[in-house]
């Protein structure tokens, strides 16, 4: 996968890390670092490994960097494993936030602060500090995307000419993810005046977090799940579906599967419904390119990676890492202070402006899709 090099050695990732650097003051002693990340079926995943590697290795620390292949007891025995080899700080994306309980307990015994990364961990005292998006915000702009692929607003917020009423079907992802929660609350509230003057309608009635799951994060579970609403509410594709709530874009290239093998079109000029998504894969910016996905989230995993090795720089020299909120994720026992970032929604239209020119894909990739 190309994302790797190019969030390692485009102009944003260079500079990236070496701020990472020197405000880690470059002096890591070789210290070592533990990061577990959940999974390489994602590109992005890949990418936040690369670079908090990269980071945190210009910043002069020893880095164990392992992956988890979605499978919880796998992630548990690494971080056990990093446990055992004495590292001096772990950097986790958990794969089910509730289920590294014992390992952040085992951590705590030896002293070993824990930074939650993207995704919160729960249920544990032992979480010293969180780094991630905003995510309620994240939902927001994915509902605010699908509402501009409907015409209700405009690219810009205002109104749009559009006024429905718009059949419409809501995923979400996996349940064990903090983060799935808060793109949810973030997009039903964005929705929901909508729904309540008519303007657009879940069809299929499903339209809770539970009905709306996916586990995983799975592409083919939601490409089923997807089947199965059209079979049971849209005549298996004879009637009216205007749009997808998507809140990965895995999650909408199997939807969107699921709309033409029905035959709902090829592209949103021909009656594709619009499918909005998360992550700014270089698939799924190809099929944005095409007139297929209507939308994406690009959140920059290069800066995430290195307000993780600032993070741990500080932590590490015996600071308090610098937190701009305080009060947003509480993991069941404590409010883990956090640093938040931005997000953009990608349309056609700022692929290049937001992709391209700032070198997290080139112009040859958004052209093929790899
Ligand atoms: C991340 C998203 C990602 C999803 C699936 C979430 O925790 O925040 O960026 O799309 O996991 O990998």
């Amino acid at each position: 996968l190309a994302l790797g090099l190019a969030a390692c050695s485009g102009d944003g990732a260079g500079s990236s890390s070496s701020d990472g650097a020197e405000a880690a003051g470059g002096s890591g002693d070789g210290q070592l670092v533990g990061v577990a990340m959940p999974t390489q079926t994602s590109e992005r995943w890949i990418a936040d490994g690369n670079a908090v590697k990269a980071g945190l290795e210009e910043a002069g620390y020893d880095v164990d960097l392992q992956y988890g292949n979605d499978d919880i007891p796998t992630q548990q025995q690494q971080i056990d494993q990093m446990i055992n080899k004495d590292v001096d700080l772990l950097i986790v994306a958990s794969i089910d936030g509730t289920a590294l309980t014992n390992q952040l307990q085992a951590a705590a015994d030896k002293d070993i602060p824990v930074i939650a990364y993207d995704r919160l961990i729960r249920d544990s005292e032992n979480v010293d500090f969180y780094v991630t998006f905003d995510n309620e915000n994240v939902g927001v702009q994915q509902a605010t995307s699908l509402l501009v692929g409907l015409g209700i607003l405009n690219e810009d917020g205002s109104e749009g000419d559009a006024t429905g009423p718009f059949n419409i079907e809501v995923f979400a992802g996996s349940l064990d993810d903090n983060n799935a929660h808060f793109f949810f609350k973030g997009a039903m509230d964005t929705l929901q005046p909508y729904i309540e003057d008519g303007t657009i309608v879940i069809k299929s009635g499903q339209n809770t977090i539970e009905q709306a799951a996916t586990l995983r994060w799975s592409q083919e579970t939601a490409q089923k799940r997807m089947e199965d609403i059209l079979t049971s509410t849209y005549g298996g594709g004879s009637e009216q579906l205007d749009g997808v709530l998507s809140p990965f874009d895995g999650i909408s290239r199997g939807i969107i599967t699921a709309l033409q093998n029905a035959g709902y079109g090829t592209t949103i000029a021909d009656g594709l419904p619009v499918v909005t998504g998360q992550d700014a894969e270089i698939a799924s910016i190809k099929l944005i390119a095409d007139g297929t996905q209507f939308a994406s989230i690009f959140k920059d995993t290069r800066k995430l990676a290195d307000q993780a090795v600032v993070s741990a720089g500080s932590i590490l020299s015996g600071e308090e890492p610098e937190a701009n909120d305080t009060e947003s994720y509480d993991n069941g026992v404590k409010v883990v202070p956090s640093f938040l970032l931005e997000s953009d929604i990608v349309y056609m239209d700022n692929i290049t402006e937001l992709l391209v020119d700032s070198g997290y894909w080139t112009a040859e990739q958004v052209e093929s899709g790899q």
